[in-house]
């Protein structure tokens, strides 16, 4: 029974009234049937015993019918009341669960919430880092609350841009994390290079003015078996090289590999030219 009323009771379910009236009619239905079946176990003994002032069969059927109605009536609006209660604290859980995923700035997915959703990405997807340009000079030049208009600003464009299956997140200070999905990889990197420009576009309004920032993005692949410390990893370096390659870039990881195998190659570093080889062929299919 208590199995079975904690089974009824699942927080997530009672999220919806439906489920309260549900439960309450079940609630008051079970207890009828156990005071029924307690009712004739009870009244041949106490028949027995000389206990009873009515005849069998005429007392078995007046208390089969206030079993019906008082039991009934009494057990269902405990329940309702009791379900009431567990649908104020299903729906206090579920926003606590929400605000615990939000970023409170930005109001996008915090990196808890993108962590879990990279472990649970596919294949036919991409992991984006992208990171404001001189975000500093923001700071420095038009104080920190015109700092958080331009990370506002720019998490508005990217949750216009990132729907559907995409994920998009801010990790952290002006750094954002996105999971986009599209038919191949160049398709992916063609729409992060429109959002970069986008951003680059548009005039965000500050304190004492109006500011124009740009992004740098590092790309990485998701697919099958490969780990999402691998995928983040590399987005990061692809990231590093978008921003010493100038900034308001886009780099893949794939552009980061040639990057440095060329780099290795020319160096004719004995140690990292094989290992750098053999990932440049993987990534590249070869
Ligand atoms: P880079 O192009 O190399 O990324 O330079 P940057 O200036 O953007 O990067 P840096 O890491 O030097 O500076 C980031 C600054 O962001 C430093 C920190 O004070 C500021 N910051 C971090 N979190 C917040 C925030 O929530 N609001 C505001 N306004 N500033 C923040
Ligand atoms: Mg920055
Ligand atoms: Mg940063």
């Amino acid at each position: 029974m208590k199995w079975w009323i904690s089974l009824q009771a699942e927080l997530g379910n009672f999220q919806q009234r439906r489920t309260i009236y549900i439960f309450a009619l079940k609630m008051s239905f079970i207890a009828v049937i156990l005071s029924v079946a307690i009712i004739l176990v009870m009244l041949p003994v106490l028949r027995w015993l000389g206990l009873l002032p009515l005849p069998l069969l005429e007392a078995i059927r007046l208390c089969i019918l206030l079993a019906w109605f008082i039991g009934g009536i009494v057990s269902g609006a405990l329940a309702l009341l009791a379900g009431y209660a567990i649908h104020k604290l299903a729906v206090s859980r579920a926003e606590f669960e929400r605000l615990s995923r939000t970023d409170m700035l930005s109001g996008l997915l915090n990196r808890r919430a993108f962590t879990e959703a990279l472990e649970e990405a596919k294949d036919d997807a991409s992991l984006v880092i992208f990171d404001v340009d001189r975000f500093k000079t923001i700071n420095d030049r038009y104080g920190h609350a015109s700092g958080d208009s331009v990370i506002v600003a720019v998490s508005e464009i990217f949750s216009s841009n990132f729907e559907g299956g995409d994920v998009i997140a801010r990790l952290g200070g002006e750094e954002f994390g996105a999971i986009v999905h599209g038919r191949d990889m160049a398709d992916r990197v063609a729409r992060i290079e429109a959002v970069k420009k986008m951003i680059a576009d548009h005039t965000i309004a500050v304190d004492g003015g109006a500011v124009k920032i740009t992004i740098s993005a590092g790309i990485a692949d998701i697919w099958g078996e490969r780990k999402k410390e691998a995928v983040y990893a590399a987005a990061d370096k692809a990231l590093y090289l978008a921003k010493a390659l100038g900034r308001n870039r886009v780099v893949h990881e794939s552009e980061w590999l040639n990057h440095i195998w060329h780099r290795s190659q020319v160096e004719e570093d004995p140690v990292t030219a094989p290992y750098l080889a053999e990932q440049y062929r993987y990534g590249h299919g070869i």
